[in-house]
């Protein structure tokens, strides 16, 4: 991976954070699986969510088969954070984003795996569970479908979540080096 090249790229989008990290450093835990269950309304409703992505063991597994991930983070100031409306509208940007950011780790390595933000929504009715992803290319599960502690992530990194009305979204990028 030539990373001066990558950090440069990466340098011209209007990512607030990048960093590239060690797998082994997340943390992961049935107990976000619990919340998926009981605090979700996307659960068994999209290919991109539990149960559909797999068991916690199972995401922890292909998740540690990429011994290095990219953390990028982007944000958006919204006139009031507590309406539900404009704040996910800062949403699609963010994962277009994710997208360029595939694009590039994928100019390095075809071995590129996305997590990203929320249950996927490229499709007005997901085919989950009678037919098989129309988009799997573009289809990126959220980081918590995996039981990934993303609390644990931002302390870690100095990530602030929300503050005022400052709204921060956050993908991981799972690649393995050629
Ligand atoms: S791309 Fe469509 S079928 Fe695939 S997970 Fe997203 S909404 Fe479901």
């Amino acid at each position: 991976m030539d990373y001066e090249k990558l950090y440069a790229q990466l340098g011209q989008l209007p990512l607030c954070q990048y960093e590239v990290i060690d797998t082994d450093e997340l943390v992961f835990t049935e107990r976000v699986r619990y919340v998926c269950e009981t605090e979700c309304p996307m659960y068994n409703k999209s290919w991109a969510c539990p149960p559909a992505v797999g068991t916690v063991e199972e995401c922890k597994s292909r998740c540690l088969s990429y011994p290095k991930a990219l953390m990028i983070t982007t944000v958006t100031e919204v006139r009031d954070i507590a309406d539900l409306a404009e704040t996910l509208a800062t949403r699609a940007p963010h994962e277009e984003i994710t997208r360029q950011v595939s694009e590039l780790l994928r100019q390095q390595t075809a071995d590129v795996m996305v997590l990203s933000t929320e249950a996927c929504a490229h499709c007005e009715h997901c085919a989950w569970p009678d037919a098989p992803c129309r988009h799997p290319e573009r289809m990126f599960p959220c980081v918590e479908s995996h039981g990934i502690l993303a609390t644990d992530i931002a302390e870690k990194h100095g990530i602030e979540f929300f503050g005022g009305n400052i709204v921060t979204w956050f993908s991981l990028l799972f690649f393995r080096e050629k």
